[in-house]
C-alpha cells in the first residue's frame, strides 16, 4: 500500500491545533488507498502547543511530533518535516487552515491523472488578509521572478503535494538557508499548478510579522540570485560615467575658463553624497552575500530536535 504524509509547522498554534488536527484526521480517514500519517513540527512553542502534540501523540500513533529546542523558523520547520518523511508521497500544509486540507483527495488524483511529481498549489483569491499583506507578497513573487536565473510560478506557497522522487532530492541540498518552494521549483520533474482560494486563518494571529516577512525574502532572493551583484556592477558603471563627463567638464572649464574655483561648493557636496551613497550600497549588496558565506561556511545544523514522538529509530 502506498503511503502518505502530512507534515504541519506548528510555532504558538494552541487555538488552531485541535480544529486542525481533527479536519486533517477526517480528510485523511476518507482516503483509503494509502496508509497516512500526519508529522507536526513544533517549532518552539511558547504556548500551549507543545502539550497539545504531545496529548494527541498518545492517543493517535499516526501522529508523528517533532519538538524542536527553540524556535527556527517555518521554513527549518518544513524542511525538517521532509527529512523525517519515507512516504511515498508528502503534503506540506500550514496548521492555521489557511490552506483547506479537504484539497488533498483532489491534489493527489491531480498528481496521478498528471503523471506528475509536484502538484503546488496557486492562491487565486485570498480571504481575510489585510492588503499590505497581498500587496507585498504579490510584488514579492513578481521580484523574484525578475531577480532570479529561473521562473518561479507565481503566488505560490508551500502548500503542495510532493513525491518521494523530489523528496530524496530534497534531501541532497546541504544549504542552510531553505527558500523551500524555490528549491522544489528548481529540483524539476514534472510539476503542475492547481488554483485554489486561500482561506482567512481559522484563529490567532500571523506568525509571519514584517520583520520575518523581510528576512524570509532575503533569504529567497540572495539564495537563487546573483542580480543584486549584477545591478550593483551597473549602478558603479553608471556613476563612473557620470564622474567621466563630470571631470571633462571640470578640466574644460578650467582651461577655457568657465568654472570659477570658488562656486563650486554644491557640486562637491552633491557628488560626494552621491558616490557615497553609491558605494555605501554596492558594499552593502557585496556584504549581503558574505554574510550568507559566513552562515553556510560554519555549518551549522538547521534545526535541533529535542523530543521525537512516535518516531521509529531508523
Ligand atoms: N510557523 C512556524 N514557525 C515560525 C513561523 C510560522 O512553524 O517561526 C508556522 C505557523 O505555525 C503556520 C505556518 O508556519 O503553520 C505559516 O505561518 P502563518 O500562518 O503565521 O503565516 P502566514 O500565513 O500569515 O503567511
Ligand atoms: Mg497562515
Amino acid at each position: 500500500m502506498e503511503t502518505l504524509s502530512v507534515i504541519v509547522p506548528c510555532y504558538n498554534e494552541e487555538e488552531v491545533i485541535t480544529e486542525s488536527y481533527s479536519r486533517l484526521k477526517k480528510v485523511l480517514d476518507g482516503i483509503s488507498s494509502y496508509q497516512t500519517e500526519i508529522i507536526f513540527i513544533n517549532d518552539g512553542s511558547k504556548d500551549r502547543t507543545a502539550e497539545m502534540l504531545s496529548d494527541i501523540a498518545a492517543t493517535d500513533k499516526q501522529v508523528k511530533v517533532l519538538h524542536f529546542s527553540r524556535n527556527f523558523g517555518h521554513q527549518p520547520a518544513v524542511t525538517a518535516g521532509i527529512h523525517y518523511c519515507t512516504s511515498d508521497l508528502a503534503v506540506i500544509i500550514d496548521a492555521d487552515l489557511q490552506d483547506p486540507p479537504e484539497l488533498i483527495p483532489e491534489l493527489i488524483e491531480t498528481l496521478k491523472r498528471e503523471q506528475a511529481n509536484v502538484v503546488y498549489c496557486v492562491r487565486e483569491k485570498r480571504q481575510g488578509e489585510s492588503i499590505f499583506k497581498k500587496l507585498s507578497a504579490r510584488m514579492f513573487y513578481r521580484s523574484m521572478n525578475y531577480l532570479s536565473e529561473i521562473n518561479f510560478p507565481l503566488d505560490t506557497g508551500d502548500f503542495r503535494l510532493i513525491d518521494k522522487q523530489v523528496m530524496d532530492e530534497f534531501k541532497k541540498f546541504r544549504e542552510k538557508g531553505k527558500y523551500i518552494r524555490g528549491i522544489i521549483s528548481w529540483i524539476g520533474f514534472k510539476q503542475v499548478p492547481f488554483a485554489y482560494q486561500r482561506q482567512a486563518r481559522f484563529a490567532g494571529e500571523t506568525k509571519y510579522p514584517l520583520g520575518k516577512m523581510i528576512q524570509f525574502a532575503s533569504t529567497a532572493m540572495l539564495y537563487f540570485s546573483k542580480k543584486p551583484l549584477k545591478l550593483a556592477t551597473g549602478l558603479g558603471f553608471i556613476t563612473v560615467i557620470i564622474g567621466i563627463v563630470y571631470a571633462l567638464y571640470t578640466l574644460i572649464g578650467k582651461i577655457v575658463g568657465y568654472t570659477h574655483a570658488l562656486s563650486g561648493w554644491s557640486s562637491l557636496i552633491i557628488l560626494i553624497v552621491f558616490f557615497g551613497g553609491v558605494q555605501l550600497l554596492t558594499v552593502g549588496v557585496l556584504g549581503q552575500y558574505i554574510g550568507i558565506l559566513f552562515d553556510e561556511v560554519k555549518d551549522r545544523p538547521e534545526y535541533i530536535v529535542q523530543k521525537e514522538e512516535n518516531i521509529e529509530k531508523k
